[in-house]
């Protein structure tokens, strides 16, 4: 039996989702952070559980063939990535393994395995960063909280966002030295500056800058404005966004516009695209016009089509769609998003679509009671997945297809099995990498219904 300190060799032989490497030993699983498949491993015992256990690595006694140098020099304890110790190629075939495995042991579905589309970038792919601040020994840290904890890994530098993020953070930390401004401490609740939040319009070249505040004042704030506005151009739109809450939640509900634009401005699939604070986008533009572009030819639209697109934000993948189809109606939780969908449609000059700001579930109720008719409903849910409500509103309107774009393969496995059981067949199966270097990826599934409606 395993105990804790034990020492142990071990052999890697398969990598979980949270970028785990999992050995066998004596029956017991034992998962260790930044090993890859084919590594045989020292392995150091931290912690054991009933059935499994969770080690360190001592020593690569014989490394694997996927293993890449590491190119971050805080890699072994930010909470960000967790997947660059192998090269990208071994990667993809991970995560593309691991949907359809999820697909077969949570969903009882085997579909016909396609290859996983890549990342166009692996570097500097994100536009979106949040950055927690921190005090530690009196010393202002910014950078990424470490895995499964509050304490900031400091880091300005991550090489997943444009260099860009890196001068606007060095020139915040300047700002917030020299002006004493007091940051938030977690423990107490005191302290105003709780997160750094930037958002980056790769087509238009804007940055919407954000504080996340304990307050809803910034001292000197006119001389944050003016250095901001005087050291980048590109800065259009600088925010405060009030969160007085004791909470993990990283942007409170209302914000402070400083200076500027309300929301940036970027371009997706054709379309000019305006984006407010709290509303989603994808982090990964380039890669997201793929995702969209899978769940186009998927939703095989036909023009007297009725495309309903639940979980919509700012209406970014229906309105890439609406121009195949009779008509859109969008859904989506949060009104500023909602907004931004409109202004969207607006403004690229789609005149069939209509956005309403409610749960999924509940307007979709309100649609099948209403007898609304829909060809094809689009549902891109969080992590979470969709609720049975929201599946069982989804099938009273009895879609001939369902495209699901999920970024977790294991409650769209979960879903996919509620809606066999409704009368509706996966048909088709596309993963596409939005987060090259972290354990996510986002997978576009077909579901065509078996039974036609009762006229
Ligand atoms: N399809 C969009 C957004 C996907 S992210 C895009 O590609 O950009 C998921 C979205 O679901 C978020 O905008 C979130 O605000 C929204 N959401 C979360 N819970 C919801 C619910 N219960 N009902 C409707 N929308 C919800």
């Amino acid at each position: 039996m395993l105990q804790k300190n034990d020492c142990i060799t071990l052999e890697i032989t398969d990598i979980n989702a949270e970028a785990f490497g999992i050995g066998r030993y004596e029956g017991m699983a034992v998962f260790v952070p930044s090993s890859a498949v084919g590594d045989k491993v020292r392995v150091r015992i931290l912690k054991v559980l009933s059935t499994y256990c969770f080690g360190k690595i001592e020593e690569i006694l014989v490394p694997s063939p996927d293993r890449i140098a590491v190119d971050c020099p805080v890699y072994a304890q930010c909470g960000g990535c967790g997947l660059r110790h192998i090269s990208y190629e071994s990667e993809c075939k991970l995560k593309n393994n691991w949907v359809y495995q999820n697909l077969s042991r949570i969903g009882g579905v085997n579909p016909q395995k396609r290859e996983i589309i890549p990342s166009p970038r692996q570097l500097e792919y994100r536009n979106k960063a949040q950055y927690p601040v921190q005090l530690a020994g009196g010393k202002l840290q910014i950078g990424f909280y470490a895995k499964h904890s509050h304490r900031v890994v400091p880091c300005m530098d991550c090489r997943l966002q444009p260099s860009l993020f890196t001068d606007i953070l060095k020139e915040i930390h300047r700002f917030l030295c020299q002006y004493h401004i007091p940051i938030y401490d977690e423990q107490t609740h005191r302290g105003l500056v709780r997160h750094i939040y930037l958002r980056y319009g790769e087509k238009s070249d804007k940055v919407m800058l954000c504080l996340v505040i304990n307050g809803t004042q910034l001292p000197h704030a006119g001389q944050f404005v003016t250095i901001m506005r005087r050291t980048f151009p590109q800065v259009v739109s600088i925010v405060l966004n009030v969160n007085r809450g004791q909470t993990n939640v990283i942007l409170g509900r209302d914000n402070i516009l400083l200076f500027g634009e309300e929301a940036i401005t970027d371009q997706i699939c054709g379309l000019e695209v305006s984006i407010s604070p709290l509303a989603f986008y994808q982090v990964n533009r380039e890669a997201a016009e793929i995702l969209y572009g899978v769940a186009k030819e998927f939703a095989q639209l036909t023009p007297n089509d009725v495309l309903v697109d639940l979980y919509c934000g700012t209406g970014t993948i229906g309105l890439s769609m609406a121009r195949e189809a009779k008509e859109l109606i969008g859904v989506e939780i949060i009104p500023a998003a909602i907004e931004n969908a409109k202004q969207n449609a607006k403004r690229n000059g789609i005149e069939n679509a209509h956005f309403f700001c409610d749960d999924a579930a509940g307007a979709v109720q309100t649609l099948a009671q209403q007898k609304t008719k829909a060809d094809v409903v689009v549902v891109d849910p969080p992590r979470k997945g969709c609720s049975p409500q929201a599946l069982d509103a989804i099938c009273q309107m009895s879609p001939s297809r369902i495209v699901y774009v999920s970024c977790d393969s294991a409650t769209l496995a979960r879903d996919i099995k509620w809606l066999s059981e409704k009368g509706y067949t996966l048909t088709k199966v596309q993963t596409v990498d939005l987060f090259p270097r972290t354990g996510h990826v986002e997978t576009v599934a077909r579901l065509d219904c078996v039974v036609p409606p009762a006229q």
